[in-house]
C-alpha cells in the first residue's frame, strides 16, 4: 500500500472542502470495506483519505413525501434491519440481505454500496489491461474469462458489471441519490442516472463530480405489490450475483398490474426497461405474457462466451419470479 494522508472532518461541508479533494489524489472513505482492498492492491492509490464517518449522517428518518431518506453513512446491517424498511421496502432489506456477509453488512454503508467498484477481475490484477483501470490499455476480459461479465449495455471498451444488490433494489424503488459539492451545491440524482454505461470511458462509473460526496439517498412513498428480490450466485453468501431481480408485483382478477422490474448482475448498472413492465400491465399472469416481457428486457442482449448463460437465466427467473407473485 501506498503512503497516504488522512483527516477526520466534523461536518459535511467540512468534508467536502478537505484539503487534497480538489486534486485526483482525494478520496472519502466510509466502512472501507471495498476502498481498503483495492488501495492494498494498488488499483486505487489516494494520496489523501477523508474519513467520513463521524459526520452523522447515519439516520433513517420519514420525509414529507411520506417516503424515507436513509443517511449515507447508515450501516447496512441496519438499513436491512430497520422496521419501516422491513414493512414498506421488502425488496431493498432482501436485497441488502443477500449481499456479501454480516460482518460486511456491518461495515458497508449506504453511499459506499453505491459506489463500490466492479469485481471484474482483470480490474484487481495490476499486470492485466484493463480500460476502466487504466484508460486505454484494452479490455482483457473481453477474450478473457468473462463469466461474471455484462450481456446489457457493454461497449467494446468494457464489459464489467456493477455488482451492487441494494443499487438494483433502490433502481427499482425509484431512489434518488443526494449529494453535495466542494462549491456547496446540493443535487438529487435520480437513480436511473446515477450509474452510467462505459462507452468509451469505462473509468467514469457515475454521475458524481469529483469531490462531490453522497450525503443521503431517498426513497418515494412505498409502492403497492409483492416486493421480491431474487438472487442466483455460486454459493449462499459471500458471493455476487450472477443474475438477479428486483420485483415488486401486483396482480388483481388475475392480471398484472403496476409491476415494476429491476436487473442485476447483468450490465454496469442497474438495468430496468420500460417496455417490459408496459408488457405486464393489465395482462394476464400467464408463462407467455413472461416470456414477452424476458424478450423486450434482453432485447440487443449480447454474451461474450462464458457468460451466454444469462441470457436464458434471467428469462427464467423471471419467469418464476411472476410465478411467485
Ligand atoms: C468478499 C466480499 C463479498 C461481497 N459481496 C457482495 C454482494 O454479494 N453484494 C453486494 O452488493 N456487495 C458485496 N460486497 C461489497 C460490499 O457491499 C461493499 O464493499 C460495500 O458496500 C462498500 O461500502 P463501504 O462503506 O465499505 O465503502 P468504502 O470501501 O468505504 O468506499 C467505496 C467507494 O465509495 C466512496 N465513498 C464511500 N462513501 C461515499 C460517500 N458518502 N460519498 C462519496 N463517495 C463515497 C469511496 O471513496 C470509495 O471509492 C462484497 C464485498 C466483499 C469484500
Ligand atoms: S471488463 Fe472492464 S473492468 Fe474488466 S478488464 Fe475489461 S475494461 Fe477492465
Amino acid at each position: 500500500m501506498r503512503a497516504f494522508s488522512y483527516e477526520r472532518p466534523a461536518s459535511p461541508e467540512g468534508a467536502v472542502a478537505a484539503s487534497g479533494l480538489a486534486k485526483e489524489g482525494g478520496r472519502f472513505i466510509a466502512g472501507g470495506t471495498n476502498l481498503l482492498d483495492l488501495m492494498k492492491l494498488e488499483v486505487e492509490v489516494p494520496t489523501h483519505v477523508i474519513d467520513i464517518t463521524r459526520l452523522g449522517l447515519d439516520k433513517i428518518e420519514p420525509t414529507a413525501e411520506g417516503g424515507l431518506r436513509i443517511g449515507a453513512l447508515v450501516r447496512n446491517s441496519d438499513l436491512a434491519a430497520d422496521p419501516n424498511v422491513r414493512r414498506d421496502y421488502g425488496v431493498l432489506s432482501r436485497a441488502l440481505l443477500s449481499g456479501a456477509s454480516g460482518q460486511l453488512r456491518n461495515k458497508a454503508t449506504t453511499g459506499g454500496n453505491l459506489l463500490q467498484r466492479t469485481r471484474c477481475s482483470y480490474f484487481y490484477d495490476a499486470a492485466k489491461a484493463c480500460n476502466k483501470r487504466l484508460p486505454g490499455t484494452g479490455c482483457s476480459a473481453l477474450q478473457g474469462y468473462n463469466r461474471m461479465h455484462a450481456v446489457l449495455g457493454a461497449s467494446d471498451q468494457c464489459i464489467a458489471v456493477h455488482p451492487s444488490d441494494m443499487a438494483v433494489a433502490m433502481r427499482v424503488l425509484d431512489a434518488r441519490v443526494e449529494t453535495l459539492a466542494a462549491s456547496g451545491a446540493r443535487r438529487a440524482i435520480p437513480m436511473a442516472d446515477f450509474h452510467r454505461l462505459p462507452g468509451t470511458t469505462p473509468h467514469i462509473e457515475t454521475a458524481l463530480q469529483p469531490g462531490e460526496m453522497i450525503t443521503a439517498v431517498t426513497l418515494p412513498a412505498p409502492v403497492p405489490g409483492r416486493h421480491v428480490y431474487r438472487k442466483v450466485r455460486d454459493r449462499a453468501s459471500y458471493a455476487f450475483a450472477l443474475v438477479s431481480v428486483a420485483a415488486i408485483v401486483g396482480v388483481s382478477n388475475g392480471r398484472f398490474a403496476n409491476v415494476r422490474l429491476a436487473f442485476g448482475g447483468v450490465a454496469h448498472k442497474p438495468w430496468r426497461v420500460d417496455g417490459a413492465e408496459a408488457r405486464l400491465q393489465g395482462a394476464a399472469a400467464t408463462a407467455a405474457t413472461a416470456n414477452a416481457a424476458a424478450d423486450a428486457v434482453l432485447q440487443g442482449a449480447r454474451g461474450a462466451g462464458h457468460n451466454d448463460f444469462k441470457m436464458p437465466l434471467l428469462r427464467n427467473m423471471l419467469r418464476a419470479v411472476l410465478t411467485e407473485a
